[in-house]
């Protein structure tokens, strides 16, 4: 399975795990097993913390997770489109709920060896699936309260359902990949690497 990674933010890639190349649904976390593909593909966890959410949740929690971390998603996905295009409005409910979501974040600080010699790194503690689902309520916090909703666009390509976050410096990203909305190739990949598992 590949992922797509052209969101050029971490909640518009998780909006794109879900998508309709004409008109077709693909899901791109549509179990535990994917899910966590998905986590270490997108650098939410490593390989690592991988390893050790999929002990602490086992399958059958796993699966779970998945389940409850595409509900978020359709709820974000909702939110985000109204808020792109009306970000005046006040969305008190939405943002009680964002904040519900963040209550679970977990942080740990510790003291790692880099290059420039010894740092104090934070990393997000994702051991439940309430911790996971705060970690991508972070990145939508992030996108809500430091980019532009104006630059939060779909993809122009024809039948391309794609969301990504324009970082052109002259704003006129308008698809998804530079050839002509070429995830088509990518999606034909993708549905043949499907029908291979
Ligand atoms: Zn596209």
């Amino acid at each position: 399975m590949q992922p797509l990674f052209i969101g050029s933010h971490l909640a518009a890639d998780f909006l794109n795990t879900a998508f309709e190349p004409h008109g077709e649904h693909i899901e791109v976390i549509g179990d535990g097993k994917q899910l966590l593909e998905w986590l270490q593909a997108a650098g939410v966890m490593d390989v690592e913390q991988a390893a050790r959410f999929a002990r602490k949740l086992g399958a059958k929690g796993l699966d779970a997770a998945a389940t409850e971390v595409r509900k978020q998603r359709e709820w974000a996905r909702a939110w985000l489109t109204r808020w792109r295009s009306a970000p005046g409005r006040d969305y008190a409910a939405e943002i009680e709920h964002l904040n519900d979501l963040l209550e679970n974040l977990s942080v740990r600080h510790e003291v790692a060896r880099t290059k420039e010699g010894l740092e104090r790194v934070a990393r997000f503690q994702i051991e439940s699936s309430d911790e996971l689902l705060a970690v991508l309520a972070s990145a939508i916090g992030d996108l809500v309260t430091q980019e532009d909703p104006t630059l939060l666009k779909s993809c122009a390509g024809d039948g391309c359902t794609l969301w990504f976050l324009d970082r052109t410096k002259a704003h006129r990203r308008m698809f998804c990949s530079a050839a002509g909305c070429g995830n088509r190739a990518k999606v034909a990949a993708f549905r043949e690497r499907q029908r291979e598992q």
